[in-house]
């Protein structure tokens, strides 16, 4: 069942049971781990780092940019978690993913070429 909202946990680390519709962010190691929304409870990784996600916390809930793409899982969910809700997103086409990554490694590409990449806001890839 897919889920329209997610609460969010401040955690050190990651604990080892997951528990469905809990975002869990460890600043500590700059990462958030969450369940796919879609209901299919597989790990959702999102890296805190300039060139993959940012995360925004309000006081209140947490937002996640740039959107999740789960290409990688069967159920291929794609959605954006804002203010604790989840806005689910259209599914790509396999040919839209392949663009995606490309333009994301290409991004990559790019930034890694630049000495200052790192103070630089990562690019909208969603
Ligand atoms: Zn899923």
């Amino acid at each position: 069942m897919r889920l329209t909202r997610v609460q969010h946990e401040f955690v050190d680390a990651v604990p080892e049971s997951l528990t469905s519709g809990v975002v869990y962010v460890s600043i500590k190691y700059a990462t958030a781990v969450h369940l796919c929304c879609c209901g299919c409870a597989r790990e959702v990784v999102t890296p805190i780092q300039p060139r993959r996600y940012r995360l925004m916390f309000d006081g209140v809930s947490i937002s996640l940019s740039p959107s999740i793409g789960n290409w990688s899982f069967p159920c291929q969910s794609h959605y954006w978690i804002e203010g604790n809700r989840v806005r689910w997103a259209r599914r790509w086409t396999a040919e839209q993913i392949a663009e995606g990554r490309g333009r994301d490694l290409r991004l990559l590409g790019r930034w890694s070429r630049n000495p200052d990449a790192g103070r630089l806001r990562p690019p909208e890839l969603g």
